[in-house]
This record gives structure tokens, C-alpha cells and sequence, in this order.
């Protein structure tokens, strides 16, 4: 079925959030668990403090959103309530974007891309939706291509052309576009996950550990749909965002991590800036956030 215009004409921007389940690591240090769903939009935040006097009090930090879920709440759920009503948008030319946000270990990856096997996520969820929207008649003029590339120290690296670095260029009307950024012709569900995994093990190594860590970039995946002459018409973007850490909350000193995070501050703190001045539905973005 088509999408329902559930949110036409509503906020240009919605803000959800999910809480995340204690995991075993929390569990085995007995960890308390800290957040509390109160309502349907509003969480509350328990913070342990220390009185002067050493006795222990707990303050409470409320927070609204558009919405909040519990923890047991899947990913359908989310899709249902968040991107899949933005799928009509792209169809109808329009674009709309997607972010994750939140800490390292918050459940960014988990809600974009779930955990692997029968888990899906938005990437996948928002791909079946498109693809199956495109197999119908009214839309057969349409086809789409799949991007994906991630910004990493502020540069820009191509994960479907083996991490080629790329340029973002701005046209005289202030339209930002990535110069030589590969785009594949996708029509199903599954063409998108593979490319996905070959994207993900281009994605960029954290300095310091073995492991791959893909919390210190920003990871954009693009579904693009385009008409008989290969010109754009719509597009959807999903931003797994990078960790949104306080400086002060990583325990590394290593001079490269740190500049990672200041990178990461710096971005996080432009795309605020780019949110608020639509939220406000100022006609210029600043032009430090543009880029
Ligand atoms: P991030 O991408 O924000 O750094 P991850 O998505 O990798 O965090 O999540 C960290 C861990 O927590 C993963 O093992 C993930 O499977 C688990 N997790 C995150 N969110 C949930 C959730 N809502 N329910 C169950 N497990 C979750
Ligand atoms: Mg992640």
C-alpha cells in the first residue's frame, strides 16, 4: 500500500528517540538502569548526584520529543513511525533525510541497518517500500541508484568505489553536489544490502584500536530516484552519524582520537545549526553549516 501522508503538512522536522536496553556489560556491573518512558514524548533521566555531606540523591532531567519508545519497541515500528511516511516525499520529487544521532553504543547502526540476518532497518526497510512503490505502473518512468559514502575529518570518501576520497562542489544556486560520487542502479532489497556490506568494510578505521570503528564518521547512504533521462527526481538520505561523545567523555589521549572528536564536535554542532535555522524555516542555511 501507498504510504498514508500521515505527516504532510506537519513539522519539517520530527525528532524520535528509542531507549536502549541495558546490555550485558552494563548488566554484569549492575549498572542502574536510568531512563524512564514517562508519556509518549516525554523521558525522564535519572542522575545519581553526591550531596557535599556525601549522601546520595538522584536528579530527574525530563526531556520531550516528537516521540519517545521504550526499549522493546523493533524496528518496523520506528520505520513505521518515522521514515516510511517521508517514501510518498520522494516520489512526489521531494527530499527527505533520515539521521541517527546519538552517542557511541546508543543504537545508531542497530535502528539504520539492525543486526544482520532476519534484523532489518531503516536502510532495508525504506529499500523494499521504494522498490516495490517503483514495480508499480504509475511509476514505471522512474528507476533508482544507490549511494553510499561517509565524511571522515571532514573529507568525503566514496564506500561503493573503494574509499575513493571526493570533492563536494556547490553550484551557483547553492546546491551542494559530490563531484564523481558512484551511483548504482538498484531494484531490489537485496542488491541494497550487499552493497551496504561492501560499503561498511570500506568504512574507515579508527586510529587507535584494532577494530574496526565506524563511530568516528558519518556514514550516508543515498536512494536516489531518477527518471528516463537519469535526472534526479527525489531522493532519500539515511545519516548514520558519528558518536556524539563529549570530548571529555573519552578516555583517550591520543592526540589523532582527539582531533577526530573536535572534527566530529565541529560537524555535529553545523548540522544543529542547519536544523534549527529550518526548524525556524529561515530561507538561508548559515553558510559555515552548508558545508
Ligand atoms: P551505535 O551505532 O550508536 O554506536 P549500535 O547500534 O552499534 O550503537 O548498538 C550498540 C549495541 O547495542 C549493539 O550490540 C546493538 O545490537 C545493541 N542495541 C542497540 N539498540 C538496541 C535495541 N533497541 N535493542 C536491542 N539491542 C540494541
Ligand atoms: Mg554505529
Amino acid at each position: 500500500t501507498a504510504p498514508s501522508p500521515a505527516y504532510a503538512g506537519l513539522k519539517r522536522i520530527r525528532v524520535v528517540v528509542r531507549k536502549r536496553p541495558l546490555n550485558r556489560k552494563e548488566i554484569s556491573k549492575q549498572q542502574a538502569d536510568i531512563v524512564t518512558i514517562d508519556s509518549d514524548d516525554t523521558i525522564s533521566i535519572h542522575e545519581p548526584k553526591i550531596k557535599v555531606d556525601l549522601t546520595k540523591y538522584v536528579e530527574r532531567h525530563r526531556f520531550r520529543f516528537d516521540q519517545v519508545f521504550d526499549q522493546d519497541v523493533g524496528n518496523e515500528q520506528i520505520y513505521r513511525c518515522t521514515s516510511y511516511p517521508l517514501v510518498e516525499s520522494i516520489f512526489r520529487g521531494g527530499k527527505a533525510t533520515c539521521f541517527a544521532y546519538g552517542q557511541t553504543g546508543s543504537g545508531k547502526t542497530y535502528t539504520m541497518m539492525g543486526k544482520g540476518g532476519d534484523s532489518v532497518g531503516m536502510y532495508a526497510l525504506a529499500g523494499q517500500d521504494i522498490f516495490n512503490m517503483l514495480r508499480s505502473p504509475q511509476y514505471s518512468h522512474l528507476h533508482a541508484t544507490v549511494s553510499f559514502f561517509e565524511i571522515y575529518g571532514g573529507k568525503l570518501f566514496d564506500l561503493l568505489d573503494g574509499r575513493k576520497k571526493l570533492q563536494a562542489l556547490e553550484d551557483a544556486h547553492q546546491n551542494v553536489c559530490i563531484a564523481g560520487l558512484k551511483e548504482v542502479d538498484v531494484d531490489n532489497t537485496e542488491t541494497l544490502l550487499a552493497l551496504i556490506d561492501v560499503g561498511n568494510r570500506a568504512r574507515s578505521t579508527g586510529s587507535t584500536g584494532a577494530n574496526a570503528d565506524s563511530s568516528r564518521s558519518h556514514a550516508i547512504l543515498q536512494i536516489c530516484l531518477k527518471n528516463m533521462s537519469g535526472k534526479p527526481s527525489g531522493k532519500f538520505s539515511f545519516i548514520d552519524l558519528a558518536g556524539s561523545e563529549r570530548a571529555a567523555d573519552t578516555s583517550d589521549n591520543n592526540r589523532q582520537t582527539r582531533m577526530e572528536g573536535a572534527e566530529i564536535n565541529k560537524s555535529l554542532l553545523a548540522l544543529k545549526e542547519c536544523i534549527r535555522a529550518l526548524d525556524l524555516q529561515h530561507a538561508h542555511l548559515p553558510s559555515a553549516a552548508r558545508s
